[in-house]
């Protein structure tokens, strides 16, 4: 029976709303998900109970576990953790600008509004309004990139990695495609080349080896079976020393030869040359149409700066095929991502204007005395505490995104040391605090870095330095 005079002895839900702790959380989170927790936390206490094995000695049951404010202790870890569950704003202290984990490119608000105007009312996405007839979605995207790269063509899906698919399956279908083995990328999130190629039923036909390929590899492979030589960017990793790849001109001549589209998935993919601010000097998405590339791809949110989206740009026949194919209605992109993307590359027409209004190139181009001097203020925005050291120190930023991993931004941030505490408890009370404060740690000191942050934020990065600060000391 002593089990049964334990279960009795659990305090009842009303004992727990009693309680002025449980007043506090029910302010914080609502009653309803307050309830909730203490539901789950009573009925696994009962669980628990009842399954132990034998009969339990009441002498030696730990009725602490039974304490109404160390169980409603668990319940405020266990809300807020479930608060933090759901997608929300964060603040990017890491100096990767294109991070994939933090939702990649920060729209241009001309973007945001226009997918506000949008949604909030009816839109013309498929109407032609002059005829009153059913009219196309991306209709002026294929308008903006023929300006913008002179392709001829183009089309827009939900990623990158939907673009690769969707050209091999409606053009490849049990073709083989021609690849070197210095491309055979996984670019994370488990999205590997090859094996997005054998799920569209395209064969691979890897020539090469892992850091030399010449054009006599490409061409050894040509047979009836041939489909397309295919280019991927290897965007996360570089390959150096004893290397030798093939010029895109030389592999566009001898596709030609051998009337075999190229097909080049580019990754993040630039409408303009940034390299003088600190990329590397990469052909543009105009360049390598104007080399020759038959169908390029790349996505809306890296370099470009846009929505998740991916993009194909090229001739028209290979595109067309592309467009009618079955698949593409599975993987068509929805009205605010068109929207988005319409206003992003709007803004693309003048260089001036759109690294001032598309955050990802803004980041890019900022100048370093700028992010010292975000740095600077935010130093003097936080609160001197005993056993703290802060420092203004210079740092690296990348762009990120898999996007030229061995480049960087010279940067400015703030390295912070906590002495004898914890530094790993504070990154993790900021990551958790309100503003979701995501900073990296480097040789035991949390580093801050004010590339990716707009000075707009300074005062709540401050803040919640402060406050995680206050509660670590
Ligand atoms: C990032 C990347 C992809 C995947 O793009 P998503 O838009 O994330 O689907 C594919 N290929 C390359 C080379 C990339 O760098």
């Amino acid at each position: 029976m002593q089990k049964k005079e334990i279960l009795q002895s659990i305090p009842a839900v009303n004992d727990f709303l009693a309680a002025p702790e449980a007043g506090l959380l029910i302010e914080k989170y609502s009653r309803k998900e307050f309830l909730k927790v203490l539901r789950e936390e009573l009925n696994k206490i009962r669980s628990q109970i009842i399954n132990s094995r034998g009969e339990i000695q009441k002498d030696e049951f730990d009725y602490s576990s039974l304490n109404i404010k160390i169980i409603i202790n668990n319940l405020a870890e266990k809300l807020k953790l479930e608060s933090n569950v759901g997608i929300k704003k964060a603040i990017n202290a890491t100096g990767v600008i294109i991070h994939t984990n933090l939702g990649r490119s920060v729209l241009a608000k001309e973007a945001l509004n226009k997918v506000m105007e949008v949604s909030e009312n009816y839109s013309t996405l498929e109407l032609d309004l002059k005829s009153g007839q059913r009219g196309y979605r991306s209709k002026k995207v294929k308008k903006i990139f023929k300006d913008l790269t002179g392709a001829e063509s183009a089309v827009v899906v939900n990623n990158n990695a939907a673009a690769v698919m969707l050209i091999l399956t409606a053009l490849m279908r049990d073709k083989e495609v021609v690849i070197s083995r210095g491309e055979m990328v996984e670019i994370g999130g488990s999205f590997r080349i090859p094996e997005v190629m054998e799920n569209s039923g395209a064969i691979l036909k890897e020539v090469g080896s892992t850091n030399r390929v010449y054009v006599k590899d490409y061409l050894n492979a040509v047979s009836e079976k041939t489909g397309a030589f295919i280019k991927v960017h290897p965007s996360n990793y570089r390959i150096e020393g004893f290397t030798h790849s093939v010029k895109t001109s030389e592999l566009v001549r001898v596709a030609k030869k051998n009337n075999l589209p190229v097909i080049e998935d580019l990754g993040s993919g630039i409408i303009f040359n940034l390299s003088e601010y600190g990329l590397p000097d990469e052909p543009t998405v105009k360049e390598r149409i104007e080399a020759g590339i038959d169908i390029l791809t790349f996505s809306g949110d890296k370099l470009l700066g846009g929505p998740q989206a991916g993009i194909i740009v090229g001739r028209k026949k290979y595109l067309n095929q592309i467009e009618s194919h079955p698949m593409m209605r599975a993987l068509r992109v929805d009205k605010m991502t068109l929207a988005a993307l319409e206003e992003t590359l709007n803004l693309y027409y003048n260089f001036d204007e759109a690294v001032k209004k598309i955050p990802t190139l803004k980041m890019i181009t900022e100048k370093p005395e700028n992010v010292k001097s975000k740095a600077q203020q935010l130093l003097n925005k936080i609160k001197k505490v005993e056993g703290l050291k802060i420092e203004l120190v210079k740092t690296e930023a990348r762009v990120g995104g898999g996007a030229f991993p061995v480049s960087t931004f010279d940067s400015y941030g703030l390295a912070v040391e906590t002495g004898t505490k914890d530094i790993e408890n504070l990154v993790s009370k900021l990551r958790t605090s309100k503003n979701s404060v995501i900073a990296r740690i480097q040789a035991d000191r949390a580093i801050f870095d004010l590339k990716t942050v707009r000075s707009i934020q300074l005062d709540q990065l401050a803040a919640s330095i402060n406050k995680a600060v206050s509660e670590v000391f």
